[in-house]
Order: C-alpha cells, then sequence, then structure tokens
C-alpha cells in the first residue's frame, strides 16, 4: 500500500487549496447566499472563477471539458472543494450535476451527451434528478415508485410528483425516474421548460448550500420525445446504483472537507480563547474532542480512500461505498457537534461557518440512503456471505 500522493496530484491539491482560501472563501459573506442556496448570479460568478482556474468539472472526461480524474483523484481534489460550502458549486462538482454527468458520461447516448451533458460540464445550465416522491410513493425504498410514463405515439407521458428534487428550480433539464406500463423503471431526460414540468414550490430545509435550493416537483401530463430515454428502456434501477454508488462517495469527500474546516476553526479557538487561567485546548475535556476528531477525520479519509480504489478497480463498489456512507456521515456528523460544542455559543449563531456546515450536512445521514437501509443492506450481504459484488 502507498499512500503518498502521485506528484502531479500533490500540486493539483495545492491548487485547490489555494483556489479555495483566496477565490471563494470571500465569498461566503456574499449576501447572494440565500436560504435556497447561491443565487443564480452568485452562482455564475462562482462558476467562471472555477472556469478561469480552469479547474471545472474535475470527474467529467476531458472530451466532454472535465479533467478527467479517476476516483482515487477526486478523492483529494473533492475534498478540498468542500472545504468551503461554496467550493463545489465554484468548481461545478456539487450535486446532484456532479452526479447526473457521471451516470450521462456512463450511459447516455451520444447526441443526448452532446444536447446536455457537455453545457452542463462547461457549467453553463443545471440539472436535476427527480426521483424521490410523497408518500405513498419511493423513498427510502425505490420499488414505490408511482411515477408513470406512458407511451402515446412518438411520446411517453408522465404523470407524477417528486419532491427533495435538489436543484429543480433553475435546472435546464432533469432526469425522470418513472414506471412503464409494464412497471419497468426507465429515467427519461427532459428539458423542464415544458408546460409539464412544474416546480410547485421551494422546500423550506436545514441546508442552505444547494443552488436551486430542493423543489417539489409536478408532472402533469408531460410529454417527453420517446427518444429522449436516458440509456435503454426499463434500465432505471440499474443506472440508479451506476448514478449512486460513485455519487454518494462523491458527498463523502466534500463533506470531509467541510468537517475538516469547522475542525481547523475549531482547533484555532481552542488555541486562541482561555478559561479558567488557560487556553481551552488545553483542558483535557475539549484538548480529547480535538483528538476524537482526527480519528474520525483519518477514519473517514482512508475509508473514502479504499472506496475510490474500488471503483477504480472498475468494480461497482456497492458494499464498500455503503459502508463509507454509513462511517463518513456519521464521523463528519461526530466531528462538526463536537466543533459546535467548542466553540460554545458562537457555535449555534448561524452567521458562523461552523453553525452553517452543522445545518447543511445533518442531511447527508438521509441523503442518497439513510444509515439505517445501508446497515440493513451491509447486513443482508454478510448474512447471504457476498461482501463485493462486481
Ligand atoms: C437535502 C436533501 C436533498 C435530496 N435531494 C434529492 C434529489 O435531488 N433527488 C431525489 O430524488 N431525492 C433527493 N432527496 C431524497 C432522499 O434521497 C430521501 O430523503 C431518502 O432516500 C429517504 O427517503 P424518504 O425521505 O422518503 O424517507 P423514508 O423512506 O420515509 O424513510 C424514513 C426513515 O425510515 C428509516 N428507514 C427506512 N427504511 C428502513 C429500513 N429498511 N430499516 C431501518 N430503517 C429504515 C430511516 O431512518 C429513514 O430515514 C434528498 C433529500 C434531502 C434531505
Amino acid at each position: 500500500m502507498n499512500f503518498e500522493l502521485p506528484e502531479e496530484l500533490s500540486a493539483l491539491q495545492q491548487k485547490v487549496r489555494r483556489f479555495i482560501a483566496e477565490e471563494i472563501i470571500p465569498f461566503e459573506r456574499d449576501p447572494r447566499r440565500t436560504a435556497h442556496g447561491p443565487s443564480e448570479a452568485l452562482r455564475a460568478e462562482l462558476i467562471a472563477k472555477g472556469r478561469a482556474a480552469e479547474l471545472l468539472s474535475a470527474h467529467v472526461s476531458k472530451e466532454f471539458g472535465g479533467l478527467g480524474l479517476e476516483h482515487r483523484a477526486k478523492a483529494v481534489f473533492f475534498e478540498e472543494a468542500g472545504y468551503s460550502l461554496l467550493g463545489p458549486v465554484a468548481l461545478n462538482i456539487a450535486a446532484p450535476d456532479e452526479g447526473n454527468m457521471h451516470l450521462m458520461e456512463v450511459v447516455a447516448r451520444p447526441e443526448h451527451k452532446e444536447r446536455w451533458l457537455r453545457p452542463l460540464a462547461a457549467g453553463k445550465i443545471r440539472s436535476c434528478f427527480c426521483m424521490t416522491e410523497p408518500t405513498p410513493g419511493a423513498g427510502s425504498d425505490p420499488s414505490m415508485l408511482q411515477t408513470t410514463a406512458v407511451r402515446d405515439g412518438d411520446h411517453y407521458v408522465i404523470d407524477g410528483r417528486k419532491w427533495f428534487t435538489t436543484g429543480a428550480d433553475g435546472a435546464a433539464f432533469a432526469i425522470i425516474m418513472a414506471k412503464l406500463e409494464d412497471g419497468r423503471a426507465t429515467m427519461f431526460l427532459s428539458d423542464t421548460d415544458r408546460p409539464g414540468f412544474v416546480v410547485e414550490r421551494a422546500m423550506d430545509t436545514l441546508d442552505t448550500c444547494f443552488p436551486g435550493g430542493h423543489g417539489v416537483v409536478r408532472l402533469d401530463k408531460l410529454r417527453v420525445p420517446a427518444t429522449d430515454i436516458l440509456g435503454e428502456l426499463g434500465e432505471g434501477f440499474k443506472y440508479a446504483q451506476v448514478r449512486l454508488s460513485p455519487a454518494r462517495l462523491t458527498h463523502c469527500m466534500r463533506w470531509l472537507g467541510a468537517a475538516r474546516r469547522a475542525h481547523d476553526i475549531a482547533t484555532d479557538y481552542a488555541r486562541r480563547r482561555h478559561a479558567f487561567g488557560r487556553p481551552l485546548g488545553s483542558h483535557e475535556g475539549v484538548g480529547f474532542m480535538l483528538a476524537d476528531n482526527e480519528i474520525d477525520l483519518h477514519s473517514a479519509r482512508l475509508a473514502i480512500w479504499h472506496t475510490a480504489w474500488v471503483l477504480d478497480q472498475g468494480h461497482l463498489a456497492i458494499h464498500d461505498s455503503s459502508m463509507s456512507k454509513v462511517l463518513v456521515s456519521e464521523a463528519c456528523w461526530r466531528i462538526v457537534d463536537r466543533c459546535v460544542q467548542i466553540l460554545g455559543g458562537q457555535g449555534v449563531a448561524r452567521e458562523t461557518t461552523v453553525a452553517q456546515i452543522f445545518a447543511d450536512l445533518r442531511a447527508f445521514r438521509i441523503y442518497d440512503g439513510p444509515s439505517e437501509v445501508h446497515r440493513w443492506s451491509i447486513a443482508k450481504r454478510v448474512l447471504k456471505g457476498i461482501a463485493r459484488e462486481a
């Protein structure tokens, strides 16, 4: 095992670290940060900076305008990007666009890549992913999918309701999961300016870092040309795995960066702030919290790097990415919660970076599979004796 970063990757890591510190962190106080993510104007300005630094869409192939990084290199790059909540937006690697780009690159037809992936990778447009539905529809259990797609001549007519659709407001196109008349799940690509695609409202959620927030979407007789099926008919659940395995790991990478930021801020505070005649950090109760943070950061990074390696070997990494998702989301949560505690009252003041990370991070234990669902599927594989699928 060689944990040393190749020289080129190490240089890229330093470049992204500098870019975030010098170009992006100054925007964290920008009033154009709203309850539903950075405004479109702020996003455009951030993306322009990422473009000028030649750092956009690191995970996309060079053919489609990205840097073509493999998963292990992404682990390093995305952690640096996540150091600011605005970093992934500036570098065009925020969810859901990042996962959508990955999925499209793997399964989309050439004409769909040209039409949607190319401008998406260039940061010119945004996208959304419509899978989760209100009760009684799909959530943790995707097989409860209610949205239907019925063939009508050269089109499919899609009806249903989705929610928690990140970035729906302002997205140029959507990937929509629907079931055919025979029950097979299929993904469709649709522009969002069609009459049947209605963003009913933006949801009022704890997090504030995703452009466009999270929408409730009504699909009301949405007519999609039959040629705009993403990949192949009936492969919806398979493609969901293609998207989710790497996507949940990239979430881990970005949130690791955010947790490291919180830890750095808390460490700095514990050095400077005094109580009972000495720096906070020299009280064992605080020092141990910093030590536990360090241990959690380290174990989270190792889990990510290992799963990235499994993905780079060409495996789907379903088992490893599930384990990493649970380990990293819970480790990051513990880290940031300790940082809140170390900062005292400031830790819960929304004007501080740590409080913002705390609020934004909470949902990560729920989306891309709640911890309980991952533990449940890990246990099923353990009992069956299957550790890793091809
Ligand atoms: C901030 C945010 C962004 C999101 N973005 C998107 C998006 O862009 N597109 C999209 O399609 N979806 C998105 N989602 C939805 C997300 O994927 C779902 O919230 C998630 O899959 C859980 O589904 P649910 O909310 O319906 O919870 P439910 O299915 O109702 O489950 C509720 C809880 O029940 C428990 N549970 C469920 N099953 C089991 C089990 N087998 N064993 C033990 N416990 C269990 C878990 O604790 C779970 O949290 C987003 C969610 C959030 C919070």
